[in-house]
């Protein structure tokens, strides 16, 4: 199909210092895990970007020398000769795609722990960050910054910058944001210093300025110089100069960069999940930034809609629409529009699933896209899949996000696929969780999957109905996927943290319950010890209607596990806003209509609450019935013809909507297929040079 000519503009080159990006998609620095150590994984991943259509690929965060060292968080290094041959491997296959490439360089100051260099971290004036996200936290404290460390970060810059270029980068980057070390300048409470880098703004703008020109010479007019600068703290600060300080920044540098990549300030806020906040909240921060530079500027702000995009560039916000999770979730998208399939997008839920996988310290992982990060490690791709490799029919029992992302996958392969559904719809859990606050967007897991499936001749959903083991013999596929979800447990949780205790009377709950319609009585108290998002969205849900609404979880923090994917803070604020009173480090113990008992997790000291209503919102069991009847008919299964069953999805291990889908499509992609293709390949580290010398032997302590 021909692109739309609405669109036309995005694809329209921009020019970008001495190089020119081939459109207006820009796939923004973003962390995905991928360290030296998966240099094949990182490149692949990277080139499937460029493949997509981006016009500018950039890496995540690499650290120019070991005085920035954020382990156990995974960050790449270019410290010397050997790293350079690691990232040329992604300047190549980017370039292959016929995008440029970027290297966000980066030294983390003050807000890294040094923890593998063993170096004491530093910063402006020896100021902390006193973080309380359990990844981030530390007990090693920066020092302030002497002249000789100025020196030493600007030559650091400037030879990582050199090895950039020799790598074949196209842009080379200055990154002033985030907490990190030149931003931790910028802001008045990192920076109490007297010399000429504190003080005003002029002052403190300074490491950047030079920053810039050091990278500038390394750059030799081949490359071009970005800075990548966050400017929503600066934005709220008065200026004597300026509208606020941010303006004053941003006139003081407006010519020095030959890109503007403008953001906000911490994780939370610059990627904020769609539970809390619309597509696009960068604007109000970020727009000024274009009427004071003539240079190029990008920005993220979530956008997978081509008519935002175009926005953005009429109205004179951006010049380049970078994405990071747009990206993720669908790194075709620039195709897409390009061959005017913009139906076809699959559109990223802002879930931060893949900011976890960061958090964790593992290869990025998305809920709408599983190929990410599986380019070169299990051969998948995000718009390919392997021919079917025999004419078998494949039955699939359930249609949630398991059942559906298998049966897309195995029909485009071409096998003939029945999908039965118990319910009047698709969507298994995604039908009642997309009725929950905030939690909208994840529909598009779901439409995104009907309508490609609805493309699919060979792909049948039969609504409406439940199949038990009998009817499933009778049907006779080849192979069977039971699809069949879970199911949450009325279970208390023991003091060594492990689900115990049934607790099966009137006034008893769990999120099924409240699925399947059944009204709650109030008080109502939320009981959570899943950590994810299901309590805390159950209490909104709750607050709204069947008030008033009490929140317990053993953990520390509400949604304990929602620091991973920047919700947490907004939990928080969720709660007090609704009026739910937060009980944490507190277990439930006893429970009669009427009354609950609470403990405390540690003391053990007791205390009751009116409660006419528990909802447990706690362990999960796989709903793998049919599965295990099916297992013990192994003679019936013969004669009718069925070759396997399967579990997949939550009726193998329940877990979030991104494990489902990656099963549904892993048991695609490994159908008919050989052993040496399924057993996934594992990435090294290229082969480093052999020290020059090995240290000189000491004499024993002893
Ligand atoms: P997952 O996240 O693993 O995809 P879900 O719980 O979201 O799991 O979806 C499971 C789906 O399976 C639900 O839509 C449910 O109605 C359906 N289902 C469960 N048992 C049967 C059955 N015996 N026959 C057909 N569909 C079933
Ligand atoms: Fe978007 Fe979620 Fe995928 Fe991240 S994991 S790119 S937020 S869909």
């Amino acid at each position: 199909m021909a692109r739309n000519p609405r669109y036309d503009i995005l694809f329209e080159p921009v020019r970008i210092g001495p190089v020119t990006a081939r459109n207006r998609f820009y796939a923004v620095p973003h962390a995905a895990g991928m360290t030296n150590a998966m240099p094949h994984m990182r490149a692949k991943f990277r080139e499937t970007k460029a493949e997509g259509g981006w016009g500018v690929v950039c890496s995540g965060y690499v650290s120019i020398d070991p005085s920035s060292d954020d382990a156990p968080l995974p960050f790449a290094t270019l410290w010397d000769e050997d790293d350079i041959r690691s990232h040329a491997l992604m300047t190549e296959a980017v370039h292959r795609q016929g995008a440029l490439a970027g290297i966000e360089l980066w030294h983390g100051g003050g807000s890294v722990m040094n923890r593998t260099s063993r170096m004491p971290p530093m910063s402006p004036s020896g100021t902390s960050w006193m973080a309380t996200h359990v990844n981030f936290m530390g007990n090693q404290r920066p020092r302030a910054m002497d002249a000789r460390d100025i020196r030493q970060l600007l030559a650091s810059q400037k030879e990582a910058a050199r090895r950039a270029r020799r790598a074949g980068f196209d842009i080379l980057y200055v990154y002033a944001g985030m907490g990190y070390l030149p931003y931790e300048f910028l802001l008045s409470e990192w920076n109490q210093r007297t010399d000429e880098y504190g003080g005003s703004v002029a002052n403190r703008v300074r490491i950047v300025r030079q920053l810039l020109e050091v990278t500038h010479e390394a750059a030799g007019g081949t490359c071009a110089v970005a800075l990548r600068i966050s400017l929503e703290e600066l934005r709220a600060r008065p200026s004597v100069a300026a509208a606020s300080e941010a303006h004053e920044v941003v006139q003081l540098l407006a010519e020095v960069p030959d890109l503007w990549d403008v953001k906000m300030d911490s994780s939370p806020t610059d990627c904020s999940p769609s539970r809390f906040s619309a597509e696009g909240t960068h604007e109000p921060v970020i727009e000024f930034v274009k009427k004071i530079t003539s240079k190029p500027v990008v920005g993220v702000g979530r956008f997978t809609s081509p008519d935002t995009m175009v926005g953005q560039i009429r109205r004179g916000v951006l010049d380049l629409i970078g994405g990071a999770r747009p990206s993720i979730a669908d790194p075709f998208l620039p195709r897409k529009i390009d061959e005017g399939r913009e139906q076809d997008i699959r559109e990223c839920i802002g879930c931060n699933i893949c900011i976890s996988s960061w958090h964790d310290g593992v290869p990025v992982r998305c809920t709408q896209n599983p190929t990410i990060g599986e380019e070169w490690r299990r051969g998948w791709h995000p718009e390919r899949i392997a021919r079917a490799g025999s004419d078998a029919s494949v039955l699939i029992v359930g249609a949630g996000p398991a059942g559906l992302e298998c049966a897309l996958s195995l029909g485009r392969r071409g096998y003939q696929v029945n999908v039965a559904e118990a319910a009047d719809e698709i969507g298994g859990r995604l039908r009642f969780e997309t009725r929950l606050p905030g939690l909208a967007a994840w529909g598009r897991v779901l439409e995104w999957r009907r309508g490609q499936i609805q493309k699919l001749d060979n792909v049948s959903i039969y609504r409406g109905n439940r199949l038990s083991a009998a009817e499933i013999l009778e049907l006779g596929n080849t192979h069977v996927v039971i699809a069949t979800g879970s199911r949450w447990a009325r279970l208390l949780y023991s003091p060594l943290e492990i689900p115990v205790g049934m607790l099966d009377g009137p006034g008893v709950y769990t999120p099924d319950d409240i699925a399947a319609g059944t009204t709650i009585e109030g008080p109502v108290v939320v009981y959570d010890y899943d950590n994810y998002y299901m309590g805390g969205v159950l209490a909104e849900h709750l607050a709204k209607s069947t008030a008033p609404v009490t929140y317990v979880t053993p953990a520390g923090h509400a949604s304990a596990w929602t620091i991973m994917s920047n919700e947490q803070p907004q939990v928080h604020r969720m709660l007090a806003a609704n009026d739910i009173a937060l009980h944490t480090l507190t277990r439930v113990t006893a429970f009669t209509p009427g009354e609950v008992t609470l403990s405390n997790q540690f003391t053990n000291a007791e205390r009751r609450l009116p409660c006419r209503s528990l909802v447990i919102v706690g362990a999960r069991f796989a709903a793998d019935g049919l599965y295990s009847e099916l297992g013990r008919r192994e003679a019936d299964l013969k004669s009718a013809g069925i070759r396997s069953v399967t579990r997949i999805g939550d009726a193998l291990a329940p877990g979030a909507i991104v494990h489902a889908v990656y099963s549904g499509r892993r048991y695609a992609e490994e159908m008919d297929a050989d052993a040496e293709s399924i057993a996934y390949r594992r990435d090294a580290p290229l082969n480093r040079r052999p020290a020059a010398s090995e240290p000189a032997e000491t004499a024993d302590l002893a």
